[in-house]
């Protein structure tokens, strides 16, 4: 009878988790109705964010890049990329249209979490002692010209307000940052600043977010890259726009007519997107509540901290790891790899793991095709023209590394625009393309343009 008695109880308690993974799938689907509706929404606050400032929860910032990179670039670069768990600094030989990168080097360095709540000043000086060291490295392969001061291309992967190519104030801090003494301030002041205190000679040529970095990089190689995303820790998209269609832009309408928008699209909301009671958990316990919700339900920071949210509730009302919750986890963020007990427990895991990344790759996929709408490449031309080619640029841990993600994010793209248009659309990989890009931008932006 005990025995019975003991098989029921499992029963009932697995039934209960079952029962938790369904109710999860369920607010979690993404069908391709409403991803429409997602994608609409996204190209109305692209609209909305374009004509005016503070318009929509889409900031739509205007990067200051109106000329893309063009081969032509020349010279001797760094690049110094700011924006995850991680920093890069890199420095390359760019050798013009024949040479293009002759050489380049760099080196990844991880940001010590307690510099991440700090003071502004104890991180802009770790990074420029970083920067310093790299530099006194340059070795063989690399010239600059006698007489010269080296130059940098600056990604900073947070929202700033750019007030010109190499200078803009950061809105807030996103991705686990937060040191309130950098709000508000130039940070390319702030980098200046902590370079001087460390001794090293240079300037900072362009300022970038890493969107726009791996829309440059991406260009470098391909003239139809006009769209980038980051599916990293955070994410974020932006696009070649037309100068003409910015109605916020008071300034000089740019030679090449065009304009780079760094979209801000974590921070869209709308009432389309499918959420559930731990996202409005993970929202309100996180340093940034109400603000980036669209990036809280897609990109790498977040994913395993709701799967964490899930399994900590099945753990609780279901046993599902035993009679004890295991104290990890009950620890938020803890959660990077799972290994757990039964068969039958790691694939219900597993389960919850793919629900919640399917769900990011799904609306990843619509804010990329809201994207392609408002850039009128979503459907055929009417006159019967051929289609152009659009390469959508691609980087971050996320796209890179899971598989699982970016296959579905590719092939509910091609469901939501259909066989004809999406052979027409390319998505690629551009493998750190934003430090490259950023040294490319510093390039075509250098104090010594036009000299030999
Ligand atoms: C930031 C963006 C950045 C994105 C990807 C977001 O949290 O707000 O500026 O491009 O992460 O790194
Ligand atoms: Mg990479």
């Amino acid at each position: 009878a005990l025995v019975v008695k003991h098989r029921m109880k499992c029963a009932g308690r697995w039934a209960r988790a079952v029962a938790i993974l369904r109710e999860l799938e369920e607010k979690c689907a993404a069908p391709a109705a409403k991803l429409k509706q997602v994608a609409d929404a996204m190209m109305v606050e692209m609209h909305a964010g374009l004509a005016s400032e503070g318009g929509s929860k889409l900031k739509m910032i205007i990067s200051f890049v109106d000329n893309l990179p063009t081969g032509d670039e020349d010279g001797l670069f760094y690049a110094l990329d700011l924006g995850g768990t991680n920093f890069r600094v890199l420095r390359i030989q760019l050798g013009g249209r024949q040479g293009r990168v002759a050489k380049q080097e760099f080196e990844e360095v991880s940001i010590p979490p307690h510099l991440m709540v700090g003071s502004s000043h104890e991180l802009f000086d770790y990074i420029a002692s970083e920067l310093a060291k790299f530099v006194s490295s340059e070795g063989e392969g690399f010239q600059l010209p006698a007489g010269r001061q080296r130059e940098l291309g600056f990604t900073f992967s947070f929202p700033v307000r750019q007030t010109s190519i190499s200078s803009g104030t950061l809105i807030k801090w996103t991705k686990g940052f937060s040191i309130e003494d950098t709000v508000g301030q130039d940070v390319v002041g702030e980098l200046t600043k902590a370079l001087e205190r460390q001794g090293v000679d240079m300037r900072v040529s362009a300022l970038v977010n890493d969107t726009i970095g791996t829309l440059a990089g991406g260009r470098y190689y391909d003239k139809d890259v006009s769209v980038a995303v980051i599916l990293g820790t955070g994410t974020n998209a932006a696009y070649v726009e037309r100068a003409n269609a910015i109605p916020k832009w008071h300034g000089l309408l740019p030679k090449s007519g065009e304009m780079v928008i760094n979209m801000e699209w974590g921070n869209f909301r709308s009432s389309h997107l499918p959420t559930t009671e731990y996202d409005n958990a993970l929202d309100s316990e996180s340093l940034n509540p109400g603000e980036q919700i669209y990036e809280k339900l897609i990109s790498g920071m977040y994913l395993g901290e709701i799967v964490r949210r899930v399994l900590l509730k099945m753990a609780t009302e279901a046993t599902l790891f035993g009679d004890k919750i295991p104290p990890k986890l009950e620890i938020p963020f803890i959660l990077r790899y799972i290994s757990s007990t039964s068969l039958k427990t790691r694939k219900l895991v597993v389960e919850v793991c793919d629900v919640v990344a399917k769900r990011g790759a799904r609306l990843a996929a619509a804010g990329v095709a809201g994207v392609l709408k408002k850039l009128g490449r979503d459907v055929a031309p009417k006159d019967g023209s051929e289609l152009q080619r659009t390469v959508v640029a691609m980087d971050g841990g996320l796209f890179e590394h899971y598989t699982i993600f970016s296959e579905c994010l590719e092939s509910t793209l091609k469901g939501l625009l259909g066989e004809e248009v999406s052979s027409a659309i390319s998505i690629v990989h551009a493998n750190d393309g934003s430090g490259l890009g950023a040294a490319l931008l510093a390039a075509s932006h250098s104090q010594y343009l036009g000299e030999s």
